[in-house]
C-alpha cells in the first residue's frame, strides 16, 4: 500500500485531462503562430493600397484577430500549467483567491480554470 490520497483515481483522471488539454491547446497555439507568420510576410509584401483594399479584410484587422487569439491561447496555456503543478501539491479543483473547491462542470468545460466562477476575472 502506498500513502496516496484516496481519491488517486480522481487525480490521475484530472492529470491526464490537463495533459490532452494542453496538447489541444499547445496545437491550437502553433496554428495561430503560423498564421501570424504567414500574416506577417503577407504585410511586409503588401503596399499601402493593399492595406486599404475596401474589398477585403483590411490586414491589421486580421492581425489583431490573430493576436487576441494568441494571447487567448498563451494564458490558457499558463493556466493549465498552474493546474497540473497545483494538482500535485494537492491543491487542485480549489479557488487560488478564496480556496472554496470550484464547482465541477465549470472545469469540465474550462479546465484550466483555477478561481471558481465568484472569483473569476
Ligand atoms: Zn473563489
Amino acid at each position: 500500500m502506498d500513502d496516496r490520497p484516496q481519491n488517486s483515481d480522481m487525480t490521475r483522471d484530472r492529470a491526464t485531462q490537463l495533459a490532452s488539454r494542453r496538447r489541444e491547446v499547445q496545437t491550437q497555439l502553433d496554428e495561430v503562430e503560423q498564421e501570424l507568420t504567414a500574416l506577417r510576410r503577407t504585410r511586409e509584401g503588401a503596399s499601402d493600397d493593399d492595406e486599404h483594399d475596401p474589398d477585403g479584410v483590411p490586414l491589421s484587422e486580421q492581425w489583431s484577430r490573430l493576436e487576441g487569439l494568441r494571447l487567448a491561447r498563451t494564458e490558457a496555456l499558463a493556466g493549465i500549467d498552474e493546474a497540473m503543478a497545483r494538482l500535485e501539491r494537492g491543491e487542485d479543483g480549489l479557488c487560488r483567491h478564496c480556496g472554496k473547491p470550484i464547482a465541477p462542470a465549470r472545469l469540465a468545460v474550462r479546465p484550466e480554470v483555477t478561481t471558481c466562477i465568484d472569483c473569476a476575472p
